[in-house]
């Protein structure tokens, strides 16, 4: 047997349950990593930029206090009160600007060259002059740290932005994530179970049709695992099948053909011998010759029923449909039957209307039918009973029923008894027959595009049916 395998069920399972832990974690990593530059972010608005604001504004409130005493400075004429506020504002904004460097060291690159260059040194014994630098220093000090203020609400403002931005961009890929693994795993679940399921219903359908009784067909290989093999093992116990039941009905037809032509010589030897070509014949020896004459009519009858099966399953059984009426039908069979009946006291009974039913079909083929049903009725029902065969119309063709009070089809077995060669074990011993009659008539109703069924009978008995389309063959 070829090997097909290329993708086995769990590889498929492994190729889509790692796909969708990829989504899921890389989703799920993009957010993690998102929320963590969302708290930096913060954190500096929250610290960096907060404490800084804070301090500037200290700072500034001293440079602007710095300003108006050196204004009173000038005002006053040299007051010595305001050179001591100034050096007092200028010390503590020394030490604001040394702890601030120290807690944002950011700030002690950008300021370096700004520290140095506007330097504020004032000895406190030193006099505040109108050209004294500080005025100019303390100017510039006070525009820098009102530009870093800005800069500062500016930077805080961009971290904000950022921080929506963030927001914004996490719960999108968020949602796309989420829908991706939704469709992932659902999409994929039922892709999954769908190619399965495709795979195990053809390999189902397979089985099922085994089990009518039917010649075994092909099944579609629809993948390339497990089940693909499966397939093709099944294909290939189909051919062999297929191979043995050609070869059992080559041998069946063979056997027949060879039975046959002696067959024939004993029954004419009977025949000439019972009709006294060879002198009077006395009362046992005509006994005696009957039952010959009965057994080799039985044995012919299999032959006969033998070649129909073989020749049926060797070729397709070919149709000659033609007006027929269904209560003419019905009325022949059961005259040919009435001797068979007559022998056990059954009653015969025709269920049918005073005007024909007619329809299209193979009239010879369905007498057939008709005839094994009929046949097995009054086989299988004990003696004093009765037969009932019925034709009628209905919505969408004719019906047929057979119906007797034997012993009945159990509902397990309903199904089987139109396999070949089947025979139910309670009677296998007790009646004749060779389990063909009834699978012969399926293959002809299945023929005519129609249905043939067993029922049961409330209390005892069976009811054989079968329905034919009404459209012509
Ligand atoms: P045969 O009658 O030659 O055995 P059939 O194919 O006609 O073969 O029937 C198959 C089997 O179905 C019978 O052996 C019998 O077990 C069962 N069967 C058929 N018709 C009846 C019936 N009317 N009542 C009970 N059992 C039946």
């Amino acid at each position: 047997m070829p090997q097909v395998r290329q993708f086995t069920i769990a590889a498929k399972l492994l190729i889509w349950t790692s796909a969708l832990i990829i989504v899921f974690f890389g989703t799920s990593a993009y957010l993690f990593r998102q929320v963590r530059h969302d708290a930096e972010v913060s954190s500096r608005i929250v610290t960096e930029n907060h404490e800084l604001d804070s301090a500037i504004q200290r700072m500034l409130e001293r440079l602007y206090s710095v300003q108006d005493n050196i204004q009173r400075y000038r005002l006053l004429g040299g007051d010595q009160k305001a050179v001591g506020f100034i050096v007092q504002d200028l010390t503590r904004f020394g030490e604001i600007l040394e702890e601030t460097l120290a807690g944002h060291p950011r700030y002690r690159t950008e300021w370096k060259e700004l520290t140095a260059k506007y330097e504020i040194t004032l000895d406190p014994g030193e006099t505040v002059g109108d050209s004294l630098a500080p005025n100019v220093t303390v100017r510039e000090w006070t525009d820098i740290l009102e530009q870093s203020l800005l800069d500062n609400v500016a930077d805080m403002e961009a971290g904000l932005t950022d921080l929506h931005d963030a927001g914004q961009r996490a719960s999108t890929v968020g949602l796309y994530g989420l829908i991706a693994c939704l469709a992932l795993g659902v999409g994929g679940s039922l892709g999954l179970a769908w190619s399965l399921n495709r795979s195990l219903s053809e390999v189902q359908r397979g089985i099922r049709e085994l089990g009518t009784g039917a010649t075994p067909r092909d099944i579609r290989v629809l993948s390339k695992d497990e089940l693909g093999e499966l397939a093709l093992a099944f294909n290939a116990m189909a051919a062999r099948l297929r191979r043995e039941e050609r070869m059992r009905a080559d041998f069946v037809a063979m056997l027949s053909h060879e039975i046959r032509t002696p067959l024939t010589s004993v029954r004419e030897a009977v025949d000439l011998i019972g009709a006294g070509t060879f002198g009077e014949v006395n009362e046992q020896q005509a006994k005696f010759l009957a039952i010959a004459e009965m057994e080799t009519a039985r044995l012919s009858d299999l032959l006969a029923r033998l070649l129909s099966v073989s020749r049926m399953e060797s070729r397709e059984l070919v149709l000659d449909p033609v007006e027929v009426d269904g209560r003419q039908l019905v009325l022949s069979t059961l005259e040919r039957l009435a001797p068979a009946a007559e022998a056990k006291s059954i009653v015969l009974k025709a269920l049918v209307p005073d005007e024909p039913i007619p329809f299209t079909a193979d009239g010879e083929h369905l007498r057939q039918v008709l005839l094994n049903l009929a046949g097995n009725a009054i086989k299988f029902s004990p003696e004093g009973s009765t037969v009932t065969v019925f034709a009628g119309r209905q919505a969408d063709g004719v019906l047929f029923r057979v119906e007797d009070d034997g012993p009945g089809i159990p509902p397990g077995e309903r199904e089987r008894v139109f396999l070949k060669y089947y025979r139910e074990p309670g009677v296998r011993n007790s009646v004749d027959g060779a389990g063909l009659g009834l699978a012969i008539s399926k293959r002809i109703i299945l023929a005519h595009g129609g249905r043939i069924w067993v029922e049961g009978k409330p209390g005892r008995g069976s009811r054989f049916c079968f329905s034919l389309p009404a459209k012509p063959v």
